[in-house]
């Protein structure tokens, strides 16, 4: 397998990425791009106040109090969102949540913050326990994706509030799939269109496919579904991603709501990753993940170490370390989605079998699947060492950053709230 010279992304890495000479991925290149002076970010904020303003003037013609929808679901994301666009922007949003019931602890605790700190008005659909049992079951099955059902609830449930109360615009946060492989770059100012939710969220599905599949109904599959292009034109709503306007680092907007709104990060040591501040409202994520891993032969701490790597906070050293702790280990929460879905976890394993990429897996003489290959087993040659990014004062694993980074050697301290220091084997549906 190759591997990126700067960051850890395997060349197999989804979404795509691409190799450019110099072996750096896509995603590198993306990010060195945020940061060269070619992108007037002023200009930018410019435009962005220039949308805002619309849409407050839209709201007023319509008689409407909401001038905007900001998508929430708890996390750093969504707290960094509503107080940029409520501080700085004066919006007055709708807060609009899908609840996929796989919720963690940390998620409900930092979502009725949000909640308390913005004052917003809010509105949340909480899909039936017994429809995301049999979707996840079924995507799981065919596309080894358990999550299938949030991505499709997030991106589609906001539009069809727009279209209900008649509200001109969406505001999302990062374009992640820009962040993380580089496949489109800031030039293309892309917005969020139905297109991008079908085949980036939705991974080509629309909800129409799923029905009859695993005993899925339409009642199961409606708040996937899109509105009609008469509804969208006709409320003339537009998504747009922060991350076009504001340069994006998830370090800085993670501290600065832990100070401005108390958005708590989590103190103990996850099953996937060495963060302790992303994506910690999402519970399945860690199964979710090591599908991943099982697919691909990476994952998450690959992820979050490429990160750090390019903010120059980590070494490619300290990364690789980090990827060889967590990458294959087998997340605590698996038992209990096993259970829900009604799956064994033999069962569970041998789902994934068709589904394992044979550029990194094969079968040992024993028959048990081996990655052939991982970031940590190459040497660091000429090639890596003149990738390298200049080093940031601020390390990863400063004991100023215990609280956001897990140390092993430095643990976090424990938290006030206690539901905040222990993971939780079991979601919590509300
Ligand atoms: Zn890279």
């Amino acid at each position: 397998m190759r591997y990126c010279a700067r960051c850890l992304y395997p060349e197999n890495a989804r979404p795509t990425i691409i190799f450019d000479d110099e072996g750096v991925c896509s995603g590198c290149r993306y990010h060195q791009s945020r940061k060269t002076l070619e992108i007037n970010w002023e200009e930018r904020q410019k435009m962005l106040e220039q949308i805002l303003q619309e849409a407050k003037d839209m709201a007023k013609a319509r008689g409407n109090s909401h001038d905007c929808i900001i998508p929430v679901s708890g996390g750093k994301d969504s707290h960094f969102q509503v107080w940029l666009m409520t501080k700085k922007y004066g919006m007055n949003p709708l807060l609009v949540t899908f609840n996929h019931s796989y919720n963690s602890p940390a998620g409900l605790r930092n979502l009725e913050n949000l909640l308390q700190k913005s004052g917003c008005d809010a509105i949340r659909y909480t899909a039936g326990l017994d429809s995301v049992r049999r979707v996840s079951r079924y995507m799981l099955e065919t596309v080894g994706d358990l999550t299938w059902h949030y991505h499709a609830g997030i991106r589609t449930f906001p539009f069809q509030v727009a279209v209900k109360y008649n509200i001109p615009l969406i505001i999302w946060g990062e374009h992640g799939f820009a962040e993380l492989t580089g496949i489109v770059s800031l030039e293309d100012f892309v917005e969020f269109t139905r297109w991008t939710r079908k085949e980036h969220d939705m991974r080509g599905y629309e909800p129409h496919d799923l029905i009859g599949k695993g005993g899925i109904t339409l009642n199961d599959v409606g708040p996937y579904i899109y509105p009609t292009d008469e509804e969208i034109e006709k409320t003339e709503v537009r998504g747009i991603y922060l991350s076009n306007f504001y340069t994006w680092d998830a370090k800085e907007q993670g501290e600065s709501m832990m100070r401005e709104w108390n958005f708590s990060p989590v103190a103990y040591e996850r099953d996937r990753t060495f963060n302790l501040y992303a994506k910690i409202e999402d519970h399945a994520n860690d199964v979710h993940d090591y599908l991943k891993y099982l697919k691909f032969g990476y994952g998450r701490a690959t992820d979050d170490a490429s990160m750090e790597i390019r903010h120059g906070r980590m070494t490619r050293e300290e990364g690789m370390e980090m990827v060889r702790y967590y990458d294959a280990r087998e997340p605590s929460t698996l038992q209990n989605y096993c259970d829900f879905l009604g799956f064994t976890k033999k069962e569970f394993y041998a789902l994934v079998d068709s589904q394992r990429d044979p550029a990194i897996w094969a079968r040992n003489s024993a028959g048990e699947w081996e990655a052939q290959d991982a970031v940590f087993r190459h040497p660091i040659t000429q090639s890596e060492e003149v990738q390298r990014v200049v080093q940031s004062a601020d390390r990863t694993f400063a004991p100023e950053n215990r609280h956001l980074y897990y140390n092993l050697k430095n643990p976090p301290l424990p938290l006030d709230d206690i539901s905040l220091n222990k993971q939780s084997i079991k979601f919590r549906v509300l």
